[in-house]
């Protein structure tokens, strides 16, 4: 696969860049960080540009993205924070949930003013006792006349607590493993729910929670689809989801790579610049070529996706390389800008803290592996 972008394709990356340039920034990533708010004019901004619905259908006021115009967009919106794309893209994939089974209703009540970027959505899988093993999940759901009633706890339930967010929520409604999972839309002031702000040290401006089910109770009509198809609802958008994390961290590689080279010609020791030194320049260009491969990857990906072919592997393999990428670029630019790096106006500890997340979440690094493992038939 040679990457080269169509003239749309350079267009649509210049147009994102410009945005995350000129709308977002430095500061106001950082601030937003240290603040653990949540980026709203960012947010609502994109909704207005018709950026929240990129992955949903036309019929559903989306405008049906192709995953490399989709890839791009990840990527740029990750180049200063993988927070940042994270409070973008936790809604965006979530809404494809509603999109493909939600009833008319549903539709018209959360994803409207989802595209306007007006609601956010969180989706809550992980329980305490079951995170790479999600389909343990035993929050209980039991039907109580017309209504559902929901008790359990889930956990690292990402934007949870923001006001008037839509929770997917997968819980058990049956005893099989799978299809004993179906998923509900629950109002995050629902009676009954309690949510607890974890101090993470990453997530900051999307925050993660902890729920508590005491007896929510839900209209009949909050399902989402079928009784027990909420596994197979989940698995539909992991290929985007994965794809649109090897993206976002190739972006924020970038970020973190662009600025050691920055600092050290900058750095001078010993009558030269830090970059003359061998150790160091020699660490950057091995930056630079893992890189290159993560973009790689990932565009390959991206590439087989939009050609409507299987990309299971594929996007697994770009999500652990590019993780470990960023990590590796983050963890080496820490070390190039010595104790300055240690200060959150310079950054990297911020690219660096967010790289280890980027090896546990949306599926750990070993989990990956062992994904690619079952797709080589081993
Ligand atoms: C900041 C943050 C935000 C998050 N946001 C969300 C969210 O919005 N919604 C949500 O549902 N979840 C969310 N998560 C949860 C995240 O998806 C889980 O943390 C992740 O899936 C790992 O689960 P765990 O933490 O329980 O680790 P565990 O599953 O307990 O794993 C611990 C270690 O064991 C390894 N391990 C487990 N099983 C295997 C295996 N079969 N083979 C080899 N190694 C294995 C893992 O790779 C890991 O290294 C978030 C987590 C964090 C930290």
């Amino acid at each position: 696969m040679s990457l080269v972008f169509n003239e749309e394709q350079v267009m649509w990356q210049d147009t994102v860049q410009a945005f995350m340039e000129k709308q977002v920034g430095r500061e106001y990533t950082r601030e937003h960080d240290a603040s653990r708010e949540f980026p709203w004019e960012v947010y609502r901004k994109m909704g207005e540009l018709g950026w929240l619905g990129l992955l949903l259908p036309e019929e559903d006021g989306g405008a049906a993205a192709d995953p490399i115009m989709f890839a791009i967009f990840c990527e740029a919106i990750a180049k200063y924070s993988l927070d940042t794309a994270a409070c973008i893209m936790t809604s965006m994939f979530t809404a494809t949930n509603i999109s493909a089974h939600g009833s008319p209703v549903q539709k018209e009540k959360y994803l409207a003013p989802f595209l306007r970027g007006e609601r956010t959505f969180s989706i809550a899988m992980t329980e305490p006792q079951s995170g790479s093993d999600a389909a343990a999940a035993r929050t209980k759901a039991t039907l109580d006349g017309s209504e559902w009633v929901l008790n359990g706890s889930k956990t690292f339930c990402s934007g949870a607590h923001i006001p008037g967010t839509a929770i997917v929520l997968l819980a058990r409604t049956g005893e099989e493993r799978y299809k004993g999972l179906s998923l509900f839309i629950l109002p995050n002031d629902a009676p009954g729910l309690t949510i607890t702000k974890l101090n993470t040290i990453v997530r900051r401006s999307l925050g993660t929670t902890q729920l508590y089910l005491d007896n929510v109770r839900l209209p009949k009509d909050n399902l989402l689809g079928e009784v027990g198809e909420g596994w197979k609802y989940i698995g539909e958008h992991l290929e985007h989801e994965r794809l649109s994390l090897a993206a976002s961290y190739v972006g924020n590689a970038q970020t973190a790579l662009d600025d050691t080279v920055r600092y050290t010609k900058d750095r001078q020791a010993f009558g030269r610049s830090i970059s003359e030194f061998q150790v160091i320049k020699h660490r950057m260009v091995d930056g630079a070529i893992a890189l290159e491969a993560a973009r790689l990857l990932t565009y390959s990906a991206a590439a087989k996706m939009a050609r409507g072919e299987r990309a299971v592997k594929e996007v697994s393999m770009a999500k652990v390389f590019a993780a470990d990428a960023l990590f590796k670029i983050s963890f080496d630019g820490m070390q190039a800008l010595g104790g300055y790096a240690q200060l959150p106006e310079q950054d990297m500890e911020r690219y660096f803290r967010e790289a280890k997340h980027a090896m546990v979440g949306g599926g750990t690094n070993e989990i990956q592996r062992s994904i690619i493992a079952k797709e080589m038939g081993l």
